[in-house]
């Protein structure tokens, strides 16, 4: 029986950029155009990547800004983060560099397993962010870069494992397991 390790994962970005979205892409395979916007959830999927098992429990939030401060329960036992951002909104993509900064002020010099998400890429005449500085910023933090549409259901599975597999490399480079 292999061993199932629980990976704690949050999302985090301006309202509206589709972290729901995703969620429930990932989660339960639909798109919902009418969501709720200010429910927070939390899922719970077990996902099987090569030999390994991992319990994923998910939080979703309602979406923070520059001013936001991050409550224990996003910070205590979370082994990772998805930065969502939209590509039609510039200024959800500097949100995240300030959320980002918070970050890093809470979990101190530990180094974090992130993934960089540019959502919406489906809207390609509303784009305001390229891919080309979304890349730039997740390099600069030793991160993943992705581009998304949670709507076309491209790269929602991707953005998941990928948050997983960072996890285990950063744990790895720390000689856990
Ligand atoms: P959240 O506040 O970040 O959780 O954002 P939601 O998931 O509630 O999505 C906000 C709005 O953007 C909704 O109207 C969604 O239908 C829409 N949306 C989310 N993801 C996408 C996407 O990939 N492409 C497009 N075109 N719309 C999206």
């Amino acid at each position: 029986m292999p061993v199932v390790r629980y990976r704690k994962v949050v999302l985090l970005g301006y309202r509206s950029v589709g972290k729901t979205s995703l969620a429930h892409q990932f989660m339960e395979g639909k798109f919902l155009e009418d969501y709720d916007p200010t429910v927070e959830n939390t899922y719970s999927k077990i996902m099987t990547l090569g030999k390994d098992e991992f319990h994923l429990h998910l939080e979703d939030t309602a979406g923070q800004d520059e001013y936001s401060i991050l409550p224990y329960s996003l910070v205590i036992g979370v082994h990772g983060y998805v930065l969502v951002y939209s590509v039609t909104s510039l200024h959800s993509f500097q949100i995240i560099e300030s959320l980002y900064q918070k970050l890093h002020e809470v979990h101190g010099k530990i180094r974090l397993p992130v993934v960089l998400v540019g959502n919406k890429a489906d809207l390609s005449l509303e784009r305001e962010v390229q891919a080309v500085e979304g890349k730039k910023l997740a390099e600069s933090w030793g991160a993943i870069y992705m581009e998304s549409s949670a709507r076309k259901n491209q790269m929602t599975h991707a953005v998941f494992t990928k948050i997983i597999q960072e996890i285990s490399r950063v744990e790895n480079s720390y000689g856990q397991k």
